[in-house]
């Protein structure tokens, strides 16, 4: 799943390619992509033909695209979703689900999706903050992201930090990646009780997350498998920077000592058993 800034990135480009538009005509070629859109294909073309495009908006690792009208798209980028920016008549790229053409001519935007977990559905009233992601926190780019707030929740919680950072109700927009390097900006270990962490650890955990995640987006995001890409297909190159996720046996940029993969909540976890010590029991 991308995170927090592979999305940023995404919406970014759609910010500056599809604001003030008005979409002429709408093609879906698959149904899956818009099966949250319960009245089917056909009324989604139907539905969203005429309107025109506000700024897009984010939350976390959600994105939505307002219409002016006060109602919205939301964009659900699932583990291959992808926009593009392409000419409407230009051949369609494997895995081309959804196209728009706009009223006032090229490009066209696309919806790719190789694996179809992601998908587009209408949201009445969605634009100012989707219902269906109303319950997602706010993420530590949002400026009314309260620190003090997300310390205090995090510190009630009964749960281990890794856990706490990936639960997307309490702080949003982090996922596996960026929840390693922050527990390694941190020295945390990913197993250490929320419940025994003073404020000071705590905030210093969120605020590694956000800086992190500040170093990826202006870096382009990460990119292991070439399916986060921006709207012209191009990926980020902030995998280069990862100090622990993905380095499985390979020095900790801190003090040398081989990095460390280990099973967590299903998932690799990926930390420096020297600076990231197992919290006593
Ligand atoms: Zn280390």
């Amino acid at each position: 799943m991308p995170e927090l800034p592979e999305v940023e990135v995404v919406r970014r480009g759609l910010a500056s390619s599809i604001t003030g538009r008005q979409i002429a005509r709408v093609r879906v070629f698959h149904p899956r992509p818009v099966r949250r859109h319960l009245t089917g294909p056909a009324d989604f073309e139907l539905q969203a033909t005429g309107r025109t495009f506000a700024e897009p908006r984010r939350r976390g690792k959600y994105l939505w695209l307002p219409f002016t009208d006060g109602d919205a798209i939301l964009a659900h980028l699932g583990m291959s979703g992808q926009f593009r920016l392409a000419n409407v008549d230009a051949p369609l790229v494997p895995n081309t689900r959804i196209i728009f053409a706009f009223a006032d001519g090229e490009p066209g935007l696309r919806f790719i999706d190789q694996r179809m977990f992601g998908g587009l559905s209408l949201s009445p009233g969605g634009a100012e903050l989707p219902p269906e992601i109303a319950h997602i926190g706010r993420d530590p780019f949002d400026p009314e992201f309260d620190l003090a707030d997300a310390v205090a929740r995090l510190r009630r919680r009964k749960t281990v930090i890794k856990r706490a950072l990936l639960d997307q109700q309490l702080v949003s927009g982090i996922g596996n990646i960026y929840a390693d390097e922050a527990l390694w900006a941190a020295r945390m270990h990913y197993a250490r009780p929320t419940s025994t962490m003073s404020r000071a650890r705590a905030a210093a955990v969120i605020s590694a997350a956000a800086t992190v995640m500040r170093r990826a987006l202006t870096n382009g995001g990460t990119s292991f498998d070439a399916l986060y890409v921006d709207i012209n297909g191009s990926s980020g190159y902030f995998d280069r920077s990862l100090a622990v996720y993905g380095r499985e046996g390979q020095p900790c940029p801190r003090c040398g000592t081989p990095i460390r993969r280990e099973s967590f909540m299903n998932r690799s976890s990926y930390r420096c058993p020297r600076c990231q010590r197992a919290p006593r029991h």
